[in-house]
């Protein structure tokens, strides 16, 4: 039997095309716009990502969420779920009210029934959310960036505002798909970086462990600097294609939009995953995190304190370069400390690859993939050195700019 939603239901807020059109003339001209991060939640919400909530949080939801990393109805949730809009547009609208939430283009995604519109305390939210409020924190920069008003309520989403992303799967349908492969527990790995050596150790210790493996790419920031995750997704694609065992590993899609909030955030990740129908779920090393603000293992911890998840966590230590076993080895698997080991991270990967210092990569990233990816640098240059045997680059460039 598949592991069950969180909160035992998985949620659909997704309207068929008569209904959208109802909702449509119930919200009339009243209408706002939302960023591209608001979007990711509103198609998570709608699509049971983050069962059991129906629709952006009220101020009952959110204060219980800040106060004690619950939902009203007791269960554990750790991030808010907002919809902050501009105070002005806030006060043409009172609850009761139907609102058109659009796109940057004017396109109605979806519509939103005001239950509750109230203002946060963003100091407030920091010290509970990331557990700083230091400007030089990026979740913290972003939050003071954001209106204050909020309004919650109930969602309604017709389907054809559903985005078509590659390898996205919405839960249904991976649910499905993961019933029809007849297996039963299925890890879930999450990352944001390209593929290193590091990570193949992990996706060896989840095969040894549970029947399947899905390698969760998460996509939302495009954070200026970072890979492009269409490079992202080529690299993991390229094992599953030539590599890993047939029919037990697979790539989805996992959008969650930045927050880097540590732990917290991992804890959400976890929710969406069981949402998506993963038993098992990968945590390494200051998971989710940023800069030093988390401790190191702190995102393990806080599935010891918060137990609602039924997804099991594989807490994991951090895989690195050992120089004396001249292997991937973790701080339980080889003695060696110090000088002996390098830790790998997808910080380096990038800079060795800006820097053309290539041979570097060679105890972090596998061979063939350090050809693509040196290929996709030197492309500028000179087409022809593109690693012949990957022809999958779907894109001429290598970060977001
Ligand atoms: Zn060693």
């Amino acid at each position: 039997m598949r592991i069950s939603p969180y909160g035992g239901t998985l949620v659909s807020r997704v309207v068929d095309e008569a209904q959208w059109k109802k909702v449509l003339v119930a919200a009339g001209t009243h209408s706002v716009q939302i960023p591209d991060e608001d979007q990711i939640n509103l198609f998570n919400l709608a699509t049971g990502c983050y069962s059991p909530l129906t629709g952006f949080m009220t101020e009952q939801e959110y204060s219980d969420v800040l106060d004690s990393n619950k939902l009203p109805t007791g269960v554990d949730w750790t991030i808010p779920v907002l919809l902050r809009v501009d105070k002005a547009l806030a006060g043409t609208l009172t609850n009761g009210d139907s609102v058109a939430l659009r796109d940057q283009s004017l396109r109605p995604l979806a519509a939103l029934e005001v239950e509750s519109i109230f203002s946060i305390d963003t100091e407030q939210y920091c010290a509970k959310v990331f557990g700083t409020t230091s400007s030089e924190h990026p979740g913290v920069q972003d939050c003071l960036r954001k209106p204050v008003t909020c309004l919650g309520g109930t969602i309604h989403l017709p389907a054809s505002s559903i985005p078509s992303l590659r390898h996205f799967q919405s839960p249904v349908a991976l649910r499905a798909w993961l019933d029809a492969s007849g297996k039963e527990t299925v890890t879930a790995f999450s990352t944001r970086n390209v593929c290193h050596l590091g990570h193949e150790y992990l996706h060896t210790l989840a095969l040894e462990i549970t029947d399947m493996l899905g390698i969760n790419v998460i996509t939302g920031a495009q954070v200026k600097g970072n890979f492009l995750s269409d490079v992202i997704f080529d690299t993991y694609e390229y094992l599953v294609e030539h590599y890993y065992p047939r029919n037990k590993v697979f790539l989805q899609n996992l959008r969650i939009p930045p927050i880097y909030a540590g732990p917290r955030e991992a804890f959400l990740q976890a929710t969406v995953l069981q949402n998506l129908g993963f038993t098992h779920f990968i945590v390494g090393r200051d998971h989710a995190g940023t800069g030093n603000y988390y401790g190191r293992y702190a995102s393990q911890e806080i599935f010891r304190e918060l137990t609602d998840l039924d997804i099991e966590i594989l807490p994991i230590s951090e895989p690195r370069f050992c120089k004396v076993c001249k292997k991937i080895t973790t701080d339980r698997s080889c003695r060696h400390t110090g000088a002996d080991v390098t830790l790998i991270n997808g910080r380096d990967v990038r800079r060795f690859l800006l820097e053309k210092r290539y041979a570097e990569l060679s105890n972090i990233v596998r061979e063939d993939l350090q050809r693509y990816l040196t290929g996709l640098v030197e492309e500028h240059i000179d087409r022809s050195s593109h690693a012949p045997e990957l022809e999958l680059a779907k894109t001429r460039q290598l970060f977001y700019n």
